[in-house]
């Protein structure tokens, strides 16, 4: 088997020189403790996500999970299959979503954490690292739960054309909002238009005012803005939000690789315009993820949601693939295939 490991904490914008692919003895896959209640899982789909960079610095402030171990396999989300369990719940053979680490095969000493997939063949089994996974549940509570949709308003979303950003968006078709959402090239702006059904779709990289670019796409204001970036473009919605406008602070991936945080100067206008900032945790949601799959695998067959997956294969390229987050490169949700069953 093999793994990828951290050889050294990050500061500023992680290297592919900060990884390396090493190999695994095999012992892993039968290394069940007797007695325990542990599985042994091999891992399929590995999910790329941008909180994976704070594991990657040993000052870990903006979450409290510990940071990567030096020179062990890094860890994240992904959909993996049980190979050896001594848990009641879990047969050999399941398909499981939940924490695991990149590497071929994984000892998951508290496997109730671990959410089992009822898999069904119109549905891929990656979907489980993004649409029905971690990031799609944070599209879900995050819209649903913070921002109090209703039909008619004006809703902006940043990364959109990202895990969470896409469906962000196409929920808030769904709902009967104006939708405009920005990303970081016209690839994917006119992925925004024609196959997302956004309303409107612009390039912020190609934007020398991101307030002025606001104002032309929200002459009214902005009611709800989903935020999976933070920086500039947070300070510029703070001076377009409509009265009583609620900003889902979900991510700030502007921020993530920057030794000092950019300055966000329009806070005041939240007074005045009695505007509601919520930060959120998806952890914190879990207890809507049956209700939640439900729902998106019911629209997924009756084909009212897009979907689209960045799919890149194989240990070693694994470290490219998550770099791919932070320079924009990936288009639609970045995940790793290390195996298919
Ligand atoms: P994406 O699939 O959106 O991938 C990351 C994207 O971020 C890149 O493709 C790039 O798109 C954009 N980006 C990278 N650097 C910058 C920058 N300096 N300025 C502006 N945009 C940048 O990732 P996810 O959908 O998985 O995550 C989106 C956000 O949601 C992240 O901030 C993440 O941390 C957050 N999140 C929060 C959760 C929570 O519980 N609160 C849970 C899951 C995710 P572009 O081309 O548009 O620049």
């Amino acid at each position: 088997g093999k793994k990828v490991v951290l050889k050294n904490y990050v500061s500023g914008f992680p290297k592919l020189s900060d990884f390396e692919v090493v190999e695994t003895e095999a012992a892993v896959r039968s290394a069940l403790p007797e007695g325990s209640e542990a599985v042994v899982v091999k891992n399929l789909y590995l999910s790329c996500d941008p909180y994976m960079r704070h594991l990657m610095s040993r000052n870990r402030e903006p979450l409290r999970i510990e940071s990567y171990v030096l020179g062990e396999a890094i860890k994240g989300f992904g959909v993996s299959k049980v190979v050896a369990s001594g848990h009641p719940d879990y047969q050999i053979g399941d398909d499981v979503w939940g924490f695991t680490a990149w590497e071929s095969y994984s000892l998951i000493d508290k496997p109730q954490a671990l959410f089992k997939i009822n898999h069904t063949a119109d549905v891929p089994l990656s979907y489980y690292t993004g649409l029905l996974g971690m990031p799609g549940l944070t599209a879900y509570a995050g819209f649903y739960e913070k921002c109090s949709p209703k039909k008619g308003e004006n809703v902006y979303v940043s990364s959109a054309a990202g895990a969470v950003g896409q469906l962000v968006g196409q929920f808030a078709k769904l709902m009967g909002c104006y939708v405009v959402g920005s990303a970081g090239s016209d690839e994917k702006v006119e992925l925004l238009k024609s196959k997302f059904g956004f309303d409107e779709a612009f390039n912020y990289k190609k934007e020398s005012d991101l307030n002025l670019a606001l104002k032309r796409y929200f002459p009214q204001g902005i009611d709800i803005y989903f935020d999976n970036v933070g920086g500039a473009t947070l300070d510029a919605v703070l001076l377009n939000m409509r009265n009583h406008g609620r900003i889902a602070a979900c991510g700030m991936i502007s921020q993530y690789n920057l030794e000092k945080p950019d300055g966000v100067y329009n806070l005041a206008t939240i007074i005045s315009r009695r505007v509601e900032i919520k930060g959120f945790v998806v952890f914190d949601h879990y207890s809507l993820y049956p209700q939640f799959v439900e729902t998106i695998t019911q629209y997924v067959k009756e084909g009212k949601i897009e979907y689209v997956e960045d799919v890149a294969e194989g240990f070693e390229n694994g470290p490219s693939a998550l770099l791919e987050l932070f320079e924009g490169r990936n288009v639609g949700k970045k995940l790793l295939v290390v195996d298919r069953e």
